[in-house]
């Protein structure tokens, strides 16, 4: 059994404390990792800011070369990836493959960024007190980047990190998440045979109460790019001070089902929601979570839903058929019980699902749901989604947008009015129309309004974010 360090200056170095990790669904320890202490957090900054200016000097086209070098090394390296995936988060295979490929994805992405910085002319002319200069802009790093990340894609949304920091000249900390460091160490050795210059990339394990101070107070760090929980983002945005914050938080995403559909399109529309709602247990910042359908259609929606629900697998993360797993950890599968136990006490009634096997939820789709329920009104982040029939389109979308979150949004209709109605007036990132709100391709904006975040992430988004804009102006005469 492995034990890891951590990667700070271009070197392994071993953890303050060493602290077993357990694949979620088998209970097995399958590595021991090693924490960072708070000196080690700051040694990790100070490496990132020693590599700083000779990064930032690093002409465009090498550090794009040096993002692609680990864009096809980690294709080449594809089923490993995934199983550590599989293993550490608890991911069914074939969604953790489909991560790996998103991640590569997003590290090509990213070398396109790093070649496509843009400056801007200013028409110092448009003022009369402007005549006689000349200005342009000049996009500049902004220095150290710590990336704070979540468990649920431990690839790529340390990727939707890195990428646009390394792309854009910063140098970074990362800051696993306890439950999936194994994903963000693969990264060291990727960009270490890639030829990134020490110090530039260092990866931390450990815990985020502990280390999150350091890498959100530091004076040497300028900005915090964290994706999790709007607890944990709150946190961070109060100490984190002046310096950039990109915060991607959590949501209860919406999805609304309009009339006019025929029962082999409705069907369709049934398996994409439940694909939505269920994919990796829910544990999707997107997944889908309240479906608002035309009183029209809703009957035979509902029943849709529950079919393709019922048909998914419950199985070893490794095993190629499976669907639904263990949930991160028990705490979480005992949150849902008590919010389902609430819910069905105040009416709500079980289409199917429901039930528990340890830290298993089997996929649950639930109507009737009080409005104030936690299950329609907190992020559920599990296998379950209230469906509520509607007659008015206005009322549909008051109803998705009566949420503290806004992400991503999804609204199938054949109306083109409507379309466009919901596309205006949802409160939200991004709405997706004939589409889950849970689609996400890595260079789309993306990011929250509300309590879901601030910023945005998509590469060449997040790369704005991480850069200062420089105005030069000459004096021509
Ligand atoms: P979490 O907030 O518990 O943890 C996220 C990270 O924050 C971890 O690395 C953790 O160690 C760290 N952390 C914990 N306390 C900290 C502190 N006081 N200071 C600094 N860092 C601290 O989230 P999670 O359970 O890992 O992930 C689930 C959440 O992430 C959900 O809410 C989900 O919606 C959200 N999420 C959002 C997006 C998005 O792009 N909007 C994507 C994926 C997940």
């Amino acid at each position: 059994m492995r034990t890891t360090g951590l990667w700070i200056g271009g070197e392994w170095v071993p953890g303050a404390e060493v602290v077993p990790l357990c694949n979620p669904h088998t209970g097995e320890v399958i590595a021991h990792v090693g924490w960072a202490s708070e000196a080690q957090a700051e040694a990790a900054v100070a490496a990132a800011a020693r590599a700083f200016p000779a990064y930032r000097a690093l002409p465009a086209h090498r550090r794009a070369d040096i993002l692609l070098h680990v864009a096809e090394a980690l294709a080449d390296r594809r089923e490993e990836a995934a199983r550590l995936i599989a293993e550490e988060a608890a991911k069914p295979i074939r969604l953790a493959r489909q991560e790996v490929d998103r991640t590569v994805q997003t590290y090509r992405f990213a070398a396109e960024v790093a070649r496509s910085i843009y400056g801007e002319a200013i028409p110092m002319d448009a003022t009369p007190r402007g005549e006689g200069h000349v200005a342009l802009t000049r996009k500049e790093p902004l220095g150290v980047v710590t990336a704070i990340t979540p468990f649920n894609f431990p690839f790529n949304l340390v990727a939707h990190k890195v990428g646009p920091a390394l792309a854009t000249g910063n140098t970074v900390v990362v800051k696993p998440a306890e439950q999936t460091p194994l994903s963000a160490l693969f990264l060291a050795e990727l960009f270490a045979a890639a030829g990134l210059p020490p110090g530039v990339l260092n990866i931390i394990p450990g815990s985020g109460a502990r280390l999150g101070r350091v890498l959100t107070t530091d004076e040497r760090v300028r900005c915090v790019s964290f994706t999790g929980s709007v607890r944990v983002g709150l946190a961070i945005r109060a100490q984190a001070g002046l310096r950039r914050v990109i915060l991607e938080l959590g949501s209860n995403s919406p999805l609304i089902i309009d009339r006019g559909f025929d029962a082999a399109e409705l069907d369709r529309i049934a398996a994409e929601a439940a694909a939505g709602a269920f994919a990796y247990n829910g544990q999707v910042c997107i997944s889908v979570q309240r479906i608002y359908v035309h009183q029209e259609v809703f009957a035979r929606f509902v029943d849709g839903l529950a079919a393709h629900a019922t048909w998914l697998q419950v199985g070893h993360p490794l095993a190629e058929e499976t669907d639904i797993t263990a949930l991160i950890n028990q705490q979480a599968a005992d949150r849902l019980r008590e919010w389902l136990e609430r819910a069905v006490a105040r009416g709500a009634r079980v289409v199917c699902g429901g039930t528990f096997d340890g830290p298993v939820m089997m996929p649950t789709v639930l109507t009737d749901v009080p409005a104030d329920a936690e299950l329609n009104c907190e992020e559920a982040f599990g296998p379950v989604v209230t469906v509520a029939p509607f007659t008015a389109w206005d009322e549909a979308i008051a109803q998705a947008n009566a949420s503290k979150y806004g992400l991503n949004a999804g609204v199938y209709t054949k109306d083109l009015e409507r379309a466009w109605q919901a596309a205006a007036r949802l409160e939200c990132g991004g709405v997706l129309i004939n589409q889950v709100p849970t689609f996400r391709l890595d260079h789309m904006p993306y990011g929250g309004v509300k309590e879901s975040g601030a910023g945005r992430e998509g590469v060449r988004y997040a790369a704005e974010e991480m850069m200062e804009t420089k105005l030069i102006a000459f004096r021509t005469g």
